[in-house]
């Protein structure tokens, strides 16, 4: 069984992107038990379905990822990827602000010196889009600099060129696909799924740890319970999806 973890902040909001430090280091103590292997983006995606593994990931490189969350995955030695969003490096998560969700506060996120300092420490730096824009039904203009100048600025702050890519809010089309597979190995979706051998490289599932905050059911990974609440959840995001886009066709 494999799979993708996501992450957000690291605080004490109980916002929709949050989880507080204890919290967090609860999963990563478990993760740390060899339980289950933790692995890179990268090397879990080019694994096979026998492989026990999970993969951790960060969107949007909020500042308490490098004050609270990067400690925690070193001392346990953890690898991660965040994902960073380029031209709101040092600002806040406006985009989450202006989007009239009043449940996400506003939050800081990671300076390049910030940024240079986990990636050295280990952490694979990736791209989330050059303003956190949503990237599906756009053109071909809008999508390249986006995604492509997004690339490059990471490539000029770090003398690295991210591989992998996170679409913002999980949003893309057949164009958006197109364009990040030219620019990275793999993409991260927001779709609530374990990995598996069908899964294309730039559309790969995650589960959001949201869902795992506040109960136990991380650490009851491989089991049948844990399955079954994977299950179920999928299930109500896509009934949810569904009921929302029957919603959208009647406006
Ligand atoms: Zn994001």
């Amino acid at each position: 069984m494999r799979a993708i973890l996501t992450w957000h902040s690291v605080d004490d909001s109980n916002s929709l992107i949050s989880v507080t430090a204890s919290q967090l280091e609860r999963q990563l103590d478990w993760l740390a038990s060899g339980k289950v292997l933790v692995l890179p983006v990268s090397a879990l995606v080019t694994s096979t379905d026998d492989v026990d593994a999970i993969a951790l990931t960060f969107d949007d490189g909020f500042t308490n990822f490098s004050s609270i969350a990067a400690p925690l995955l070193q001392e346990r030695n953890l690898p991660a990827t965040v994902f960073i969003v380029p031209s709101k490096v040092g600002g806040t998560n406006s985009w989450d602000v202006s989007s009239g969700r009043p449940e996400i506060p506003p939050l800081r996120l990671m300076t390049w010196d910030e940024i240079r300092r986990v990636e050295q420490q280990g952490i694979e730096i990736g791209g989330h889009g050059l303003t956190h824009a949503s990237l599906a039904g756009r053109d071909a203009t809008f999508l390249a600099a986006e995604i492509e100048e997004c690339t490059s600025i990471i490539e000029a702050s770090l003398g690295k060129r991210p591989s992998c890519f996170a679409y913002p809010y999980g949003k893309y089309d057949r164009a958006t696909l197109s364009a990040v597979s030219k620019t990275h190995a793999a993409a991260c979706t927001t779709r609530f799924d374990f990995v598996t051998a069908l899964d294309a490289p730039h559309e790969l599932p995650r589960l959001d740890n949201y869902y795992f905050r506040d109960n136990r059911m991380l650490e009851s990974w491989g089991t049948r319970r844990f399955a079954a609440f994977v299950k179920f959840r999928k299930a109500g995001r896509t009934v949810r999806k569904a009921v929302g886009q029957a919603t959208e066709r009647r406006r």
